[in-house]
């Protein structure tokens, strides 16, 4: 007989979207069952071992890619998702990008959207990233981009005493980043919330209109569950919901269309004196325009190598001069021009091949915007003393000197000439909004035609947020669970590690 699970509401996915509903709802009173495809890993079961932990904690090994395969698609697979895998970069949702979502019918009150914010960044413990753990190459880098007359901000992030490991991007060993595996889902369990892992939702039940459960399978021992609930809210994040809603036969030629990234890709400064830019937080310094973001990014080796251009003994050169590099990346926001869809290996090759293509080229402008950020960021490295400058290119990566900077457009001339571009940003695919015809799920996150299901993760959003999506996603996740089960959340949340310090704090203040 088959396993069943059974709860009230069942969240699909622990990521960004997911534990917030899954607090909210714990919190007022409800029984949840929150089912996750990966694996729980503590801050004790992560390491420094790159390979092992991309292996273990990122979908598909940190090897998904567009059809054409010129461009990656990074997500989490792990409870707490992608947020386990971020650099705890923290930034609202631009006001232009919230009147434009409302524009396409999803409605962000600008005051309820502003306190949902306020509860979400004290939950995640949101503060400027302190100066002590700047990595060695921030103030050379920041040099570079005032000395161009490019404003270099520094980040808000959610850790609570960080050390500087520089590895954020494999999870926190040391239980320092506030991601939602150490915030939302531990809140969510002990307000009587269950997780379970390693457990993947394949196929949605439904029958007239309603669904009448999710069946999954135990990604360790295969064995067959059924999950059984009143609601059923999909967070699996872009890709993923829209996956599934197909694979369910749900909205069929509308889920998996309007899918945005925010894509980029990394130009690299090789300067005379050893920078140590590894010696410290990943990324400390940013610049931010209408059309591209410019971020520090300070990889350690292996997602380095990963990222550079060259090949065999160019790249083994480059690599050996690995205390001497500092990097900028450049993310544009693009249109929803992408797909997803099930394509010819998911009919044919099963169970084989069982995933969802992904389509998705760069318009001529985005690849602009890209080439004019990619610029800047080797301008800025220059300015700030590059003796040169590598540029995302299989044709031409090396620029000597800035002269070299003139045949930047050619470099750089298509998106199969580039190397180690891609997004760990995919939003959209199960767009919310007012049109019927075009978006899957209504303004009250209801996926259309179905009384009982609903999505609260980034495939909502009508194209790319802009800036790094993970407290937009938090955030919307929060008026979601308003909508979806009237739950008023409070003022502040009293519970999770950042508010037992801001308390402790205020008791030691105490006269
Ligand atoms: C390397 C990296 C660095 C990043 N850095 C930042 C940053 O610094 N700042 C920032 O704002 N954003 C960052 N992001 C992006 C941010 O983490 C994501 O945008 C956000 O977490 C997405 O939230 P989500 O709820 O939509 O999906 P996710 O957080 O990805 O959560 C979805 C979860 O659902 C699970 N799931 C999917 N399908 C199923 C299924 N069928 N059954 C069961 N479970 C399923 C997945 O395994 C996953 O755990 C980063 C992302 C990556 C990959
Ligand atoms: S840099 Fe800080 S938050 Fe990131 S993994 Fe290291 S200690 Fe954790």
């Amino acid at each position: 007989m088959k396993r069943v699970i059974r709860a009230e509401y069942a969240v699909v996915g622990s990521g960004a979207g997911g534990s917030v509903v899954a607090y909210h709802l714990a919190a007022a009173g409800a029984s949840v069952a929150v089912i996750e495809r990966g694996p729980w890993r503590h801050p004790r079961d992560l390491s420094h071992d790159e390979p092992a932990m991309i292996a273990t904690l990122y979908k598909d090994g940190g090897a998904q890619t567009n059809n054409d395969a010129n461009m990656f698609v990074l997500q989490g697979n792990c409870v707490g998702g992608s947020t386990v895998l971020t650099n705890a970069v923290c930034f609202r949702m631009p006001e232009s990008v919230r009147r434009s979502f409302a524009a396409h019918g999803l409605e962000l009150p600008a005051d309820e959207l502003g306190r949902a914010f306020d509860r979400v960044e004290g939950v995640m413990g949101v503060s400027p990233l302190p100066v002590d753990v700047h990595n060695p190459a921030t103030a050379v880098l920041a040099d570079g981009l005032r000395r161009i007359g490019a404003e270099a901000g520094s980040f808000q992030k959610a850790m609570l005493d960080c050390i500087g490991c520089g590895y954020c991007n494999v999870g926190c060993r040391y239980g320092k980043k506030l991601d939602a595996s150490q915030t939302w889902i531990p809140m969510a369990v002990d307000r009587g919330a269950s997780v379970y892992a390693d457990l993947e939702i394949r196929r949605i039940d439904h029958a007239r209109g309603t669904v009448r459960g999710l069946l999954a399978r135990d990604t360790v021992t295969g064995e067959e569950v059924q999950v059984l609930a009143r609601r059923y809210i999909l967070a699996g994040g872009a890709i993923n919901t829209p996956e599934l809603l197909l694979r369910s036969g749900l909205h069929r030629g509308r889920a998996g269309k309007r899918t945005s990234f925010n894509a980029g890709g990394i130009v690299f400064g090789d300067f005379p004196q050893p920078l140590d830019g590894f010696d410290g937080d990943q990324m400390c310094v940013h610049h931010l325009t209408e059309r591209f973001v410019i971020e520090q990014i300070q990889n350690p080796p292996v997602s380095l190598a990963l990222t550079l251009p060259g090949f065999y003994g160019d790249h083994a050169a480059v690599m050996q001069r690995y205390r001497h590099l500092a990097a900028l990346g450049v993310l544009v926001p693009t249109q929803p021009s992408g797909e997803v869809f099930l394509g010819l290996g998911h009919r044919l090759l099963r169970p084989l091949f069982d995933h969802a293509d992904i389509r998705f080229r760069m318009s001529a402008v985005e690849l602009q915007a890209f080439r004019d950020g990619c610029r800047t960021a080797a301008r800025a490295l220059f300015a700030a003393g590059a003796r040169r400058v590598l540029i995302p290119s299989s044709k031409r990566p090396i620029l000597e000197d800035e002269a070299a900077l003139a045949h930047l457009d050619d470099a750089l001339a298509s998106q199969d000439d580039l190397i180690g571009f891609g997004s760990s940003h995919p939003q959209g695919g199960a767009c919310a909004g007012c049109d019927p015809r075009r978006d899957v799920v209504d303004p009250n996150f209801r996926v259309r035609g179905i009384d009982n299901l609903f999505v609260a993760d980034g495939s909502v959003f009508p194209h790319s947020v802009r800036v790094n999506p993970m407290l937009s996603i938090m955030a919307t996740a929060d008026l979601a669970v308003q909508r979806i089960a009237s739950v008023r959340p409070p003022v502040q949340v009293q519970d999770g590690p950042a508010f037992r310090r801001r308390q402790r704090q205020r008791t030691a203040l105490a006269p």
